[in-house]
């Protein structure tokens, strides 16, 4: 094993050990209590954020920590094993992957930051498709441009977090 595998394992653990304190604030209670409201954990999603958690994967130039996707899988591994609800957020930390990769300079460095520090939720999305679930590549939603802007066709199932996302 290489020294920066190690140290890398190292900082997971770490990583690992703090989310589980993190969610000890946050016991069984507080999330039936949720569930019998049916409502959005909006100070565990806040603590999280403000703990950095959700912005693991953004780059540090845009405000983010720019770890690997084994530091956010143990993150929300630690936030499932705790009884917590991490489907409520998760998508705040992968949606952004789109815009890092396909997105303009300038639009990076409108949007990362601020949802690096929790302020811009993103974290909706549109994949699944009546015909088209697990298997992504069978996706039919098609963006044609036309002109100055894209023409959109397709049908989609779900778009959790919607109303939790800007
Ligand atoms: C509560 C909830 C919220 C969701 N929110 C969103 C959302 O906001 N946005 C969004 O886009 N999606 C969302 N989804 C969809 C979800 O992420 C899955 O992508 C989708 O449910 C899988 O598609 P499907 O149900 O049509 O299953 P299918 O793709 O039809 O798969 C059915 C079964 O077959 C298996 N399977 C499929 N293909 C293969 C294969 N090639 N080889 C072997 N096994 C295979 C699957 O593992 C599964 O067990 C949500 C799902 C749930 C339950």
């Amino acid at each position: 094993m290489a020294i920066k595998d190690i140290e890398q394992g190292e900082e997971i653990a770490q990583i690992r050990d703090s989310v589980r304190r993190l969610c000890q604030d946050f016991p069984g209670e507080y999330w039936r209590k949720l569930d019998r409201e049916n409502a959005y954990p909006s100070e565990f999603v806040k603590a999280l954020s403000d703990a950095g958690y959700l912005s693991v994967l953004i780059p540090e130039e845009y405000g983010g920590s720019g770890m690997p996707l084994s530091a956010a899988a143990a993150i929300l591994e630690e936030v499932q094993r705790a009884g917590a609800n991490g489907a409520a957020c998760h998508a705040q930390m992968y949606i952004m992957g789109a815009l890092l990769r396909h997105g303009s300079a300038a639009q990076k460095q409108k949007y990362l930051p601020g949802i690096a520090r929790g302020e811009l939720r993103l974290q909706a999305f549109g994949v699944t498709e009546p015909t088209s679930g697990t298997d992504t590549t069978s996706i039919k939603t098609f963006a044609r441009r036309d002109g100055d802007h894209y023409v959109v066709n397709g049908q989609k199932v779900w778009t959790s977090r919607a109303e939790q996302s800007d």
